[in-house]
């Protein structure tokens, strides 16, 4: 299917590494509110089937009728599914618990990898930016939003392992690449809950610039209360506490995001 041309305007991003923990709905949620507050039109797609990114954008369980999963699994029309949120610009499709039987549900369908790609050609409101927020696998959800995805962010969590975890995701954006979307960019790393009293983060930090060059973006989110208090208030830490450095440090963040893409389209 060609994507429609609201979808072929807006940038789609995946938010993406099969590691739990290290950041990705914050970000999602973050990056979203701050690029809202910069007056772009934002959706964020939950595609996780915690929901984690639908309760951090204040939506109740009990509001989650229509879902990623009927977009997906349902051909429920992109449209339908999408629910406004408090936070200004930000448009959210939810997740819930259904979400996880799309690997088994999907096994006999041909065109299991480009469900969400083809599902993009129903939305029809326009929107500058559009954020996945991936499951932690490399299954079938991330391999979806990695298809149907112009780029793909990679929150890291500065810690032992976190370079192997690294090389084994970008394989995965590689195969990806060949075999689904030869679109797809490595928009970048995002070094996130840094502790600069550790020096294991500084280390981790050095060793992921030094194989990742410049896609390491140069804001580094801190670790920071305010951020892990955020989500159980049901808001984003740039509307909890925005003078914290979380939220600072996520503000940075989407500016840094902004020029990158304008350099991006330049070259
Ligand atoms: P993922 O989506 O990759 O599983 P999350 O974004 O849900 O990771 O983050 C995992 C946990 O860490 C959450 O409880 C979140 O609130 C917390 N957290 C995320 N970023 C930070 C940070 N910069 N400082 C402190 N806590 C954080
Ligand atoms: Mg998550």
């Amino acid at each position: 299917a060609n994507p429609s041309e609201p979808v072929a305007r807006a940038r789609v991003l995946a938010i993406a590494n099969q590691k739990g923990g290290v950041g990705k709905t914050t970000t999602a949620i973050n990056l979203g509110t701050a690029l809202g507050a910069a007056g772009r039109k934002v959706l964020v797609i939950d595609f996780d089937p915690q929901g984690n990114a639908s309760t951090g954008l204040g939506i109740e369980r009990a509001d989650r009728t229509v879902t990623s999963y009927d977009v997906l699994l349902r051909d429920t029309r992109f449209d339908d599914a999408i629910l406004s949120t408090d936070v200004p610009n930000v448009d959210l499709v939810a997740a819930t618990v259904d979400l996880s039987a799309a690997e088994v549900e999907l096994v006999r369908d041909e065109r299991r990898p480009y469900r969400l790609r083809d599902a993009f050609a129903t939305l029809t409101r326009p929107y500058d930016h559009i954020l996945i927020d991936c499951p932690p696998s490399l299954g079938l959800l991330t391999v979806n939003a990695l298809a149907a995805s112009h780029a793909v962010m990679v929150p890291l969590q500065c810690e032992f392992f976190a370079l192997e975890g690294l090389s084994l995701l970008l394989r995965t954006i590689e195969r990806v690449r060949k075999s689904f979307n030869p679109m797809l960019q490595m928009h970048g790393v995002v070094l996130t809950m840094f502790d600069r009293r550790n020096n294991l983060s500084e280390q981790v930090a050095t060793d992921v610039r030094s194989f990742m060059g410049d896609r390491v973006y140069d804001t580094i989110i801190p670790r920071n209360v305010r951020v892990s208090e955020a989500p159980s208030h049901g808001k984003p830490v740039l509307l909890y506490d925005f003078k914290s450095a979380g939220a600072q440090a996520y503000a940075h963040l989407a500016g840094e995001m902004l020029r990158r893409e304008r350099n991006l389209a330049a070259a």
